[in-house]
């Protein structure tokens, strides 16, 4: 397998994403934290901030890999002491289209005492087709997924179909820096550094110059808000982290 930077056909696009998680997946963790200097866990933490689930709330986390949306769903429902008597049911079904990333997030679950079948459920699907019935969840996540699909209007399409009225799409992405000075950097670090990195901490080259190629690939913010509306959602709103490093898309299906 190759990922170079040529044009590819779409079936191209999806099994080379599959190869790269495939073969990233065990070291998934440990490079965000040392590609992001640890800032994906603010951007992350931040993410459910600005979601505050409320007990009752039925999460579908698209894109789910490891884990690390689900886990903060749980963890900020446990922590406010108002929710921990409420008798209403929450729940959370990660899914992903790679079982190497779903089977690394499960022991991670374990590990953290989070209980499948109970707190959390696992379902290999891929998000622009997803096995699920129509309005069946109150909230939907995807969190530095989205830019991995081949078709992202699909993707939105089907957040809109498993929704029910009233329910909201919530999106975390590498987006556009609107500075150029920041731009300059930003380059320099993600294009020299990260393939570095991935070749050392993970032995990855190609599968991390692929992850910096697809962020520069993916809409800016104000494009995406486009699209997202016209899935059919209402009251698109987006907010910038580290100077558009990384956005939030908050949309509700009204
Ligand atoms: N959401 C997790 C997080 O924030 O740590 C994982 C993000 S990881 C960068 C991207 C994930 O998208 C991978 O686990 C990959 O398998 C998954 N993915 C790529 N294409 C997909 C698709 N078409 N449907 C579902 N998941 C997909």
């Amino acid at each position: 397998t190759h990922f170079g930077f040529q044009t590819v056909d779409e079936d191209a696009k999806s099994s080379k994403v599959h190869a790269v998680f495939e073969s990233v997946a065990s070291s998934y963790d440990l490079m965000n934290d040392a590609m992001s200097f640890g800032i994906h866990r603010v951007w992350k933490d931040t993410f459910m901030l600005r979601m505050s689930p409320t007990p009752g709330t039925k999460l579908l986390d698209v894109a789910g890999g490891t884990g690390d949306i689900a886990f903060r769903y749980l963890n900020f429902l446990k922590s406010e002491t108002s929710f921990s008597d409420n008798k209403m049911k929450s729940s959370v079904t990660v899914s992903d289209i790679n079982q190497a990333m779903l089977d690394v997030g499960k022991r991670r679950a374990d590990k953290l005492g989070f209980i499948t079948g109970e707190d959390i459920d696992w379902l290999l699907a891929d998000a622009e087709n997803l096995p699920i019935e129509d309005e069946t969840y109150s909230a939907y996540t995807i969190a530095f997924g989205i830019r991995n699909v081949t078709h992202i209007d699909k993707v939105l399409d089907e957040a809109y179909r498993v929704l029910k009225p009233g329910g909201r799409f919530m999106c975390l992405e590498f987006s556009h820096v609107n500075n150029e000075a920041l731009q300059w950097m930003y380059d320099q670090y993600s294009f020299q550094m990260i393939p570095v990195m991935g070749q050392v901490i993970a032995g990855e080259w190609k599968a991390y110059q692929y992850l910096v190629e697809s962020i520069r690939k993916f809409p800016n913010q104000e494009n995406f808000k486009e699209m997202i509306q016209a899935a059919g959602f209402s009251q698109v709103t987006y907010e910038n982290m580290t100077f558009g490093v990384v956005a939030i898309h908050s949309a509700f299906k009204l």
